[in-house]
């Protein structure tokens, strides 16, 4: 057996799968934070989505970002592209495109769902979400995973950055 077989360590599920939204991510087409989004259930994928317009409408990568301010109640203001279905949404939309049910499934991203995905996933029947990293603004999505009695973990500690703010 050689060196680099005696390293070798196999991916455990959750790792398999992340490894996956990374691939996934690559065909997003907001620069503002490339994500990726597997959907999964018994060890095996239904569905995935990638963060990009809706079918037929330009993308961020062509035409730029479509920026929105959002008001926070702290009075504090942050700006945000919405000229795209996050991931999370594009893998929920596919379900229900080709009628996959995703009860009771694990949900699998780049970051903490926003507050609006948060609410899909909840509703959706959702029973796991893992993140790859942290959101900066992931306080209220936390919440209501907690009251909803959806487990979410994250795979690092560390806070999702935006290299295009
Ligand atoms: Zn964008
Ligand atoms: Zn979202």
């Amino acid at each position: 057996m050689s060196n680099s077989d005696e390293k070798y360590k196999r991916p455990t599920w959750d790792e398999y799968f992340m490894e996956v939204c990374r691939t996934i991510a690559k065909r997003a087409t907001c620069d503002r934070g490339r994500s990726g989004c597997v959907i999964a259930k018994d060890n095996r994928i239904l569905v995935t989505g990638y963060v990009g317009s809706p079918a037929g409408l330009p993308h961020c990568d062509e035409v730029g970002h479509l920026m929105r301010s959002m008001i926070h109640a702290d009075g504090s203001i942050t700006q945000h592209c919405v000229r795209t279905v996050h991931a999370e949404q594009n893998a929920i939309c596919q379900a229900a495109k080709r009628g996959i049910p995703i009860d009771g499934a694990t949900v699998y991203c780049k970051m903490t769902p926003c507050r609006t995905c948060a609410m899909l996933i909840i509703n959706c029947g959702i029973k796991r979400v893992v993140c790859e990293k942290h959101y900066h603004d992931e306080a209220d999505s936390m919440q209501m995973f907690r009251d909803a009695g959806i487990h979410i973990e994250h795979l690092e500690d560390s806070v999702q950055t935006y290299e295009n703010m």
